[in-house]
């Protein structure tokens, strides 16, 4: 009797804890295991608070970021950023020479014209000239870091850093690195497609993440309710890089955001969705959008050299999974 008082008394229960706020132009879900609503609260909040830190940081679109200030210097002078901005810029080169250029944080400028921005009514087609001229300041190696004096120098006048397709899994990291901090002993941080996860689940089991099927039959359109795939997540982070997340239409030609650096059209790769997990969020950030450009064949090589795993969806929906998945994940036939 006393036993079952003491226990009962003294293990509190472990819970799951859940908050969506509007963060980075997107929904965020910050979900904490904890004994104690109260402390998963004020974990909670931290995470979110350091995402829009990190948000405010390098926003493209906000004149008062670092990352504006180094794009509006570029070809002038070198611009003094904090540390997380230099490791995030860092990261994005890294990412560069992984995927031998396809992922490129210098589209800015290609970016623009195409008008991929938070506002939906700014997205056309540019003109080729415009494209092509755009095309000769996008050169990642000219993106020049001084670590010691923490300054970032954009070489060429034009020049502009977009790290759009790496801060949403870099920043899932960092709000780890706070949850982890806060005492928190498993948590999954879901900036839209970027998720990050660790530890396990109250019952033990790890955290399931649902790919989303990138055309999702008319009568499951709302988010996650069709699902391609169910993946299962330790300490790892998931992204997925879809061409169904920001796009638009143009005389029946679909136009999605993730260009190709060669020719600063959207890719035409034949891939229409890439999921990628590895240890880091930044890491499968960056890589599925750089494999969304290489396509499935040079995509799953990458991934299979670099001893990653993921699943890559083509035009004609053929499924391609890394060896290190198969029999894992149940694929639709
Ligand atoms: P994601 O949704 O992570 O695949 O990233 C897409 C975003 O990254 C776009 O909205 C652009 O801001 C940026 N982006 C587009 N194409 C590229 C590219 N080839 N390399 C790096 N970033 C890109
Ligand atoms: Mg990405």
């Amino acid at each position: 009797m006393l036993c079952l008082f003491l226990l009962s008394g003294c293990t509190k229960e472990e819970r799951v804890f859940k908050k969506t706020r509007d963060v980075m132009y997107t929904l965020v879900t910050i979900t904490v295991v904890s004994d104690s609503p109260e402390d998963a609260e004020e974990a909670i909040n931290a995470g979110f608070d350091e995402i829009k830190r990190l948000e405010e940081l390098i926003n493209y679109y906000s004149p008062d970021s670092e990352l504006s200030a180094v794009n509006r210097s570029s070809g002038k002078k070198p611009v003094k950023v904090s540390k997380d901005t230099i490791d995030m810029i860092r990261r994005a080169l890294e990412i560069s020479e992984f995927t031998g250029g396809a992922f490129n944080p210098a589209i800015g400028p290609v970016i623009k014209l195409w008008g991929f921005s938070k506002d939906e009514s700014e997205r056309r087609v540019p003109a080729k000239d415009a494209v092509s001229n755009a095309l000769d300041l996008v050169d990642y190696k000219k993106v020049k870091i001084d670590m010691a004096g923490s300054e970032i120098f954009l070489e060429e006048e034009g020049m502009e850093l977009d790290l759009g397709g790496i801060a949403k899994g870099y920043a899932a990291d960092k709000a780890v690195e706070v949850l982890r901090s806060k005492g928190i002993k498993a948590a999954l941080v879901a900036i839209a497609g970027d998720i990050r996860g660790y530890g396990s689940r109250p019952d033990g089991q790890p955290w399931r993440v649902g790919v989303q099927n990138p055309r999702p039959k008319a009568e499951k359109s709302g988010p996650g309710e069709d699902i391609l795939t169910a993946l299962y997540l330790e300490d790892e982070a998931v992204s997925t890089s879809g061409d169904y997340e920001r796009f638009f239409t143009e005389d029946g030609k679909r136009y999605h955001h993730i260009i190709d650096p060669r020719t600063g059209f959207p890719a035409e790769s034949q891939t229409i969705s890439v999921s990628v997990i590895a240890p880091q969020g930044y890491m499968t950030d960056g890589i599925s959008t750089g494999v969304f450009v290489l396509g499935s064949s040079r995509g799953i090589e990458l991934l299979g050299s670099m001893g990653l795993e993921g699943i890559i969806v083509d035009a004609d929906r053929r499924i391609y999974i890394t060896k290190g998945l198969k029999g894992k994940v149940e694929i639709p036939q």
